[in-house]
Protein backbone atom coordinates (compact mmCIF):
# COMPACT_ATOMS: atom_id res chain seq x y z
CA UNK A 1 0.00 0.00 0.00
CA UNK A 2 3.01 2.70 0.78
CA UNK A 3 4.03 1.95 -3.19
CA UNK A 4 0.69 2.90 -4.35
CA UNK A 5 0.94 6.49 -5.28
CA UNK A 6 4.31 8.66 -5.23
CA UNK A 7 4.12 9.88 -2.08
CA UNK A 8 3.78 6.35 -0.52
CA UNK A 9 7.35 5.50 -0.03
CA UNK A 10 7.63 8.49 2.11
CA UNK A 11 4.74 8.19 3.96
CA UNK A 12 5.85 4.89 5.07
CA UNK A 13 9.11 5.93 5.94
CA UNK A 14 8.20 8.70 8.08
CA UNK A 15 6.09 6.77 10.68
CA UNK A 16 8.94 3.87 10.82
CA UNK A 17 11.32 6.87 12.22
CA UNK A 18 8.70 7.73 14.02
CA UNK A 19 8.64 4.40 15.68
CA UNK A 20 12.16 3.88 15.93
CA UNK A 21 12.69 6.86 17.96
CA UNK A 22 9.20 5.78 19.97
CA UNK A 23 11.05 2.03 20.55
CA UNK A 24 14.39 3.54 21.51
CA UNK A 25 12.42 6.00 23.74
CA UNK A 26 11.01 2.92 25.54
CA UNK A 27 13.89 1.15 25.67
CA UNK A 28 15.70 3.61 27.49
CA UNK A 29 13.07 3.98 30.05
CA UNK A 30 12.64 0.46 30.29
CA UNK A 31 16.52 0.67 31.25
CA UNK A 32 16.51 3.54 33.21
CA UNK A 33 13.60 1.21 35.23
CA UNK A 34 16.26 -1.87 35.20
CA UNK A 35 19.05 0.36 37.10
CA UNK A 36 16.74 1.84 39.82
CA UNK A 37 15.00 -1.56 40.17
CA UNK A 38 18.12 -3.85 40.26
CA UNK A 39 17.34 -6.35 37.38
CA UNK A 40 20.52 -7.51 36.53
CA UNK A 41 21.29 -10.85 36.87
CA UNK A 42 24.82 -12.68 36.29
CA UNK A 43 24.96 -16.18 34.79
CA UNK A 44 28.81 -17.62 35.33
CA UNK A 45 30.40 -19.87 32.67
CA UNK A 46 33.64 -22.10 33.94
CA UNK A 47 37.13 -21.37 32.30
CA UNK A 48 38.13 -25.33 31.98
CA UNK A 49 42.59 -25.20 32.98
CA UNK A 50 43.70 -27.43 30.67
CA UNK A 51 46.96 -28.75 31.96
CA UNK A 52 46.39 -28.00 35.73
CA UNK A 53 42.97 -28.92 35.81
CA UNK A 54 43.25 -27.65 39.69
CA UNK A 55 42.02 -24.05 39.80
CA UNK A 56 38.26 -22.90 38.91
CA UNK A 57 37.85 -20.22 36.67
CA UNK A 58 34.54 -18.67 35.68
CA UNK A 59 33.47 -15.64 33.31
CA UNK A 60 30.45 -13.72 34.84
CA UNK A 61 27.79 -12.96 31.91
CA UNK A 62 25.25 -9.96 32.43
CA UNK A 63 21.40 -10.98 31.66
CA UNK A 64 18.70 -8.15 32.02
CA UNK A 65 16.07 -10.47 33.69
CA UNK A 66 12.84 -8.09 32.47
CA UNK A 67 9.45 -9.26 33.09
CA UNK A 68 8.81 -11.32 30.10
CA UNK A 69 12.37 -12.97 29.60
CA UNK A 70 16.06 -12.54 30.20
CA UNK A 71 17.41 -10.19 27.99
CA UNK A 72 21.11 -11.07 26.53
CA UNK A 73 23.81 -8.22 26.48
CA UNK A 74 24.75 -8.13 23.00
CA UNK A 75 20.83 -6.70 23.00
CA UNK A 76 21.56 -3.98 25.37
CA UNK A 77 24.63 -3.15 26.92
CA UNK A 78 25.56 -1.25 23.37
CA UNK A 79 22.64 0.52 23.88
CA UNK A 80 23.33 1.24 27.36
CA UNK A 81 26.63 2.46 26.54
CA UNK A 82 25.09 5.17 24.09
CA UNK A 83 22.86 6.19 26.62
CA UNK A 84 25.21 6.63 29.39
CA UNK A 85 23.58 3.77 31.66
CA UNK A 86 26.65 1.67 31.44
CA UNK A 87 28.88 2.64 34.08
CA UNK A 88 25.76 1.90 36.35
CA UNK A 89 25.02 -1.19 34.87
CA UNK A 90 28.60 -2.10 35.82
CA UNK A 91 28.85 -1.30 39.03
CA UNK A 92 25.57 -3.65 39.80
CA UNK A 93 27.66 -6.33 37.84
CA UNK A 94 30.56 -5.73 39.83
CA UNK A 95 28.64 -5.63 43.28
CA UNK A 96 27.36 -8.90 42.06
CA UNK A 97 30.48 -10.27 41.33
CA UNK A 98 32.08 -9.47 43.86
CA UNK A 99 29.41 -11.22 46.61
CA UNK A 100 29.26 -14.30 44.36
CA UNK A 101 33.58 -14.15 44.85
CA UNK A 102 33.01 -14.01 48.60
CA UNK A 103 30.21 -16.58 48.69
CA UNK A 104 32.64 -19.11 47.67
CA UNK A 105 35.22 -18.19 49.20
CA UNK A 106 33.28 -19.19 52.25
CA UNK A 107 32.26 -22.69 50.61
CA UNK A 108 36.17 -22.91 50.18
CA UNK A 109 35.82 -22.42 46.53
CA UNK A 110 39.31 -21.19 45.30
CA UNK A 111 37.56 -19.76 42.29
CA UNK A 112 38.37 -16.50 39.96
CA UNK A 113 36.28 -14.49 38.17
CA UNK A 114 36.32 -12.67 35.03
CA UNK A 115 34.36 -9.56 34.58
CA UNK A 116 33.44 -7.95 31.26
CA UNK A 117 34.14 -4.11 31.13
CA UNK A 118 32.80 -1.27 28.68
CA UNK A 119 34.84 1.56 27.46
CA UNK A 120 32.85 4.32 28.83
CA UNK A 121 32.59 2.11 32.47
CA UNK A 122 36.52 1.99 32.03
CA UNK A 123 37.12 5.08 30.87
CA UNK A 124 34.45 6.87 33.42
CA UNK A 125 35.76 8.97 36.08
CA UNK A 126 36.72 7.05 39.46
CA UNK A 127 36.57 3.74 37.67
CA UNK A 128 39.53 2.60 39.83
CA UNK A 129 38.50 4.12 43.41
CA UNK A 130 35.49 2.48 43.27
CA UNK A 131 36.34 -0.91 42.33
CA UNK A 132 39.04 -0.89 44.70
CA UNK A 133 36.15 0.38 47.38
CA UNK A 134 33.66 -2.67 46.06
CA UNK A 135 36.49 -5.24 46.75
CA UNK A 136 36.82 -4.21 50.25
CA UNK A 137 33.60 -3.93 50.87
CA UNK A 138 33.00 -7.24 49.92
CA UNK A 139 36.28 -8.58 51.69
CA UNK A 140 37.82 -9.55 48.26
CA UNK A 141 41.34 -9.86 47.09
CA UNK A 142 41.26 -7.96 43.68
CA UNK A 143 43.73 -11.29 42.44
CA UNK A 144 40.48 -13.18 42.55
CA UNK A 145 39.47 -11.14 39.64
CA UNK A 146 40.15 -10.74 35.98
CA UNK A 147 39.05 -7.70 34.05
CA UNK A 148 38.11 -8.60 30.57
CA UNK A 149 38.73 -5.85 27.78
CA UNK A 150 38.33 -5.87 23.81
CA UNK A 151 41.00 -4.48 21.68
CA UNK A 152 38.95 -1.56 20.17
CA UNK A 153 38.36 -0.61 23.83
CA UNK A 154 42.32 -0.53 24.46
CA UNK A 155 43.01 1.17 21.49
CA UNK A 156 40.33 4.02 21.66
CA UNK A 157 42.31 6.01 24.00
CA UNK A 158 45.69 4.36 24.47
CA UNK A 159 47.26 7.06 27.16
CA UNK A 160 44.12 7.05 29.08
CA UNK A 161 43.82 3.05 28.97
CA UNK A 162 47.34 2.15 29.90
CA UNK A 163 47.24 4.98 33.12
CA UNK A 164 43.90 3.08 34.45
CA UNK A 165 45.43 -0.40 33.15
CA UNK A 166 48.79 -0.10 35.29
CA UNK A 167 46.74 1.45 38.32
CA UNK A 168 44.86 -1.43 38.52
CA UNK A 169 47.67 -3.51 38.20
CA UNK A 170 49.14 -1.92 41.35
CA UNK A 171 45.82 -3.06 43.02
CA UNK A 172 46.20 -6.68 42.17
CA UNK A 173 43.60 -7.25 39.39
CA UNK A 174 44.53 -9.29 36.15
CA UNK A 175 43.66 -8.11 32.61
CA UNK A 176 42.44 -10.16 29.93
CA UNK A 177 41.98 -8.96 26.21
CA UNK A 178 38.78 -9.88 25.45
CA UNK A 179 38.04 -11.57 21.47
CA UNK A 180 41.61 -12.01 19.71
CA UNK A 181 41.12 -12.56 16.46
CA UNK A 182 38.56 -10.20 15.63
CA UNK A 183 38.73 -6.57 14.22
CA UNK A 184 42.60 -5.45 13.97
CA UNK A 185 43.61 -8.25 16.35
CA UNK A 186 46.89 -6.30 16.26
CA UNK A 187 50.07 -7.45 17.97
CA UNK A 188 51.22 -4.50 19.47
CA UNK A 189 47.91 -4.62 21.87
CA UNK A 190 49.16 -7.47 23.40
CA UNK A 191 53.16 -6.38 23.48
CA UNK A 192 52.93 -3.11 24.57
CA UNK A 193 50.03 -2.60 26.84
CA UNK A 194 50.79 -4.56 30.42
CA UNK A 195 47.80 -7.73 30.18
CA UNK A 196 48.23 -11.14 31.47
CA UNK A 197 45.49 -13.36 29.48
CA UNK A 198 44.54 -13.15 25.96
CA UNK A 199 41.32 -14.49 24.76
CA UNK A 200 40.93 -16.45 21.50
CA UNK A 201 38.03 -15.23 19.76
CA UNK A 202 35.49 -18.30 19.33
CA UNK A 203 35.44 -17.17 15.50
CA UNK A 204 39.32 -18.52 15.47
CA UNK A 205 38.28 -22.14 17.48
CA UNK A 206 35.36 -22.69 14.98
CA UNK A 207 37.95 -22.87 11.94
CA UNK A 208 39.87 -25.13 14.05
CA UNK A 209 39.11 -29.01 12.14
CA UNK A 210 37.24 -27.04 9.14
CA UNK A 211 40.61 -24.68 7.45
CA UNK A 212 44.32 -25.71 7.87
CA UNK A 213 45.71 -22.68 7.77
CA UNK A 214 43.36 -20.99 10.45
CA UNK A 215 44.73 -23.79 12.23
CA UNK A 216 48.53 -23.43 12.01
CA UNK A 217 47.77 -19.53 13.20
CA UNK A 218 45.76 -21.02 16.38
CA UNK A 219 48.70 -22.81 17.30
CA UNK A 220 51.28 -20.22 16.30
CA UNK A 221 49.53 -17.89 18.35
CA UNK A 222 49.13 -20.42 21.28
CA UNK A 223 52.76 -20.40 21.27
CA UNK A 224 53.62 -16.88 20.12
CA UNK A 225 51.10 -15.54 23.29
CA UNK A 226 53.07 -17.91 25.82
CA UNK A 227 56.18 -17.31 24.67
CA UNK A 228 55.47 -13.18 25.52
CA UNK A 229 54.25 -14.13 28.93
CA UNK A 230 50.73 -14.44 28.58
CA UNK A 231 48.14 -16.99 29.34
CA UNK A 232 45.68 -18.20 26.32
CA UNK A 233 42.44 -19.05 27.11
CA UNK A 234 40.29 -20.53 23.95
CA UNK A 235 36.57 -18.73 23.71
CA UNK A 236 33.71 -20.84 22.02
CA UNK A 237 34.63 -24.61 22.49
CA UNK A 238 32.04 -26.94 21.43
CA UNK A 239 33.39 -29.88 19.88
CA UNK A 240 35.47 -32.62 21.72
CA UNK A 241 37.89 -32.48 18.50
CA UNK A 242 38.40 -28.63 19.16
CA UNK A 243 39.21 -29.65 22.98
CA UNK A 244 41.61 -32.31 21.75
CA UNK A 245 43.23 -29.65 19.32
CA UNK A 246 43.96 -26.85 21.97
CA UNK A 247 45.11 -29.71 24.38
CA UNK A 248 47.65 -30.84 22.30
CA UNK A 249 48.45 -26.96 21.01
CA UNK A 250 49.41 -26.69 24.82
CA UNK A 251 46.57 -23.79 25.39
CA UNK A 252 46.45 -22.79 28.45
CA UNK A 253 42.50 -22.65 29.48
CA UNK A 254 38.96 -22.85 27.39
CA UNK A 255 35.56 -22.29 28.07
CA UNK A 256 32.65 -23.21 26.08
CA UNK A 257 29.40 -25.16 25.51
CA UNK A 258 31.48 -28.48 25.59
CA UNK A 259 32.47 -27.62 28.89
CA UNK A 260 28.70 -25.80 30.27
CA UNK A 261 26.93 -23.05 29.23
CA UNK A 262 26.96 -19.53 31.21
CA UNK A 263 24.28 -20.67 34.13
CA UNK A 264 23.57 -19.28 37.75
CA UNK A 265 26.10 -19.95 40.21
CA UNK A 266 24.86 -22.81 41.81
CA UNK A 267 24.36 -24.74 38.44
CA UNK A 268 27.67 -23.36 37.16
CA UNK A 269 29.44 -24.50 40.18
CA UNK A 270 27.72 -28.68 40.26
CA UNK A 271 28.45 -28.33 35.94
CA UNK A 272 32.10 -27.42 36.79
CA UNK A 273 32.39 -29.55 39.38
CA UNK A 274 31.25 -32.66 37.12
CA UNK A 275 33.56 -31.38 35.01
CA UNK A 276 36.72 -33.56 35.47
CA UNK A 277 34.80 -37.15 34.73
CA UNK A 278 33.56 -35.92 31.68
CA UNK A 279 36.82 -34.22 30.37
CA UNK A 280 38.10 -37.69 31.66
CA UNK A 281 35.26 -39.50 29.86
CA UNK A 282 36.15 -37.57 26.81
CA UNK A 283 39.55 -38.75 26.47
CA UNK A 284 38.59 -42.00 27.07
CA UNK A 285 36.24 -41.82 24.13
CA UNK A 286 39.15 -40.49 21.72
CA UNK A 287 41.27 -43.19 22.64
CA UNK A 288 38.48 -45.81 21.64
CA UNK A 289 38.23 -44.14 17.77
CA UNK A 290 40.24 -46.29 15.44
P1 LIG B 1 32.27 -12.31 25.59
O1 LIG B 1 32.87 -11.62 26.75
O2 LIG B 1 33.18 -12.66 24.47
O3 LIG B 1 31.57 -13.60 26.19
C1 LIG B 1 31.47 -14.84 25.55
C2 LIG B 1 30.13 -14.99 24.86
O4 LIG B 1 30.12 -16.21 24.12
C3 LIG B 1 28.95 -15.11 25.84
O5 LIG B 1 27.80 -14.56 25.20
C4 LIG B 1 28.81 -16.61 25.98
O6 LIG B 1 27.52 -17.01 26.41
C5 LIG B 1 29.08 -17.06 24.58
N1 LIG B 1 29.59 -18.43 24.52
C6 LIG B 1 30.24 -19.13 25.46
N2 LIG B 1 30.57 -20.36 25.04
C7 LIG B 1 30.11 -20.46 23.77
C8 LIG B 1 30.16 -21.51 22.79
O7 LIG B 1 30.69 -22.59 22.98
N3 LIG B 1 29.60 -21.21 21.58
C9 LIG B 1 29.00 -20.01 21.32
N4 LIG B 1 28.46 -19.82 20.12
N5 LIG B 1 28.94 -19.01 22.23
C10 LIG B 1 29.49 -19.24 23.44
P2 LIG B 1 26.81 -13.58 26.00
O8 LIG B 1 26.65 -14.02 27.39
O9 LIG B 1 25.59 -13.41 25.16
O10 LIG B 1 27.63 -12.22 26.03
C11 LIG B 1 27.94 -11.53 24.86
C12 LIG B 1 28.92 -10.41 25.10
O11 LIG B 1 28.31 -9.39 25.92
C13 LIG B 1 30.17 -10.82 25.85
O12 LIG B 1 31.07 -11.44 24.97
C14 LIG B 1 30.64 -9.49 26.39
O13 LIG B 1 31.35 -8.79 25.40
C15 LIG B 1 29.33 -8.77 26.66
N6 LIG B 1 29.03 -8.84 28.10
C16 LIG B 1 28.59 -9.89 28.81
N7 LIG B 1 28.45 -9.57 30.10
C17 LIG B 1 28.83 -8.29 30.23
C18 LIG B 1 28.92 -7.37 31.34
O14 LIG B 1 28.66 -7.70 32.50
N8 LIG B 1 29.35 -6.11 31.06
C19 LIG B 1 29.68 -5.73 29.79
N9 LIG B 1 30.09 -4.47 29.62
N10 LIG B 1 29.61 -6.55 28.75
C20 LIG B 1 29.19 -7.82 28.95
MG1 LIG C 1 34.39 -11.80 27.93
MG1 LIG D 1 35.00 -13.07 24.02
MG1 LIG E 1 32.61 -10.36 22.97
Amino acid sequence: AAKADGGGQLRFFKPSIAEAAKARMELRAQLRQAVAGSEFVLHYQPIVDMVGGGAVHYEALVRWNRSGGLVYPNDFIAFAESEGLVGAIGRQVLDMAFAQLRAWEEDDEEATLAVNISRNQFLEEGFVPDLVRRAQYHGVAPTRMVLELTESLIISDPAAVRAVMARLIDHGFRIAVDDFGVGYSSLSVLLEYPVHIVKLDKSLVASLGRDLRAQAMVSGFISLFQGIGLEVVAEGVEQPAQHEFLLAAGCDMAQGWLYGKPLPAPFAVTAARSLEQRLFALRLRDKALP
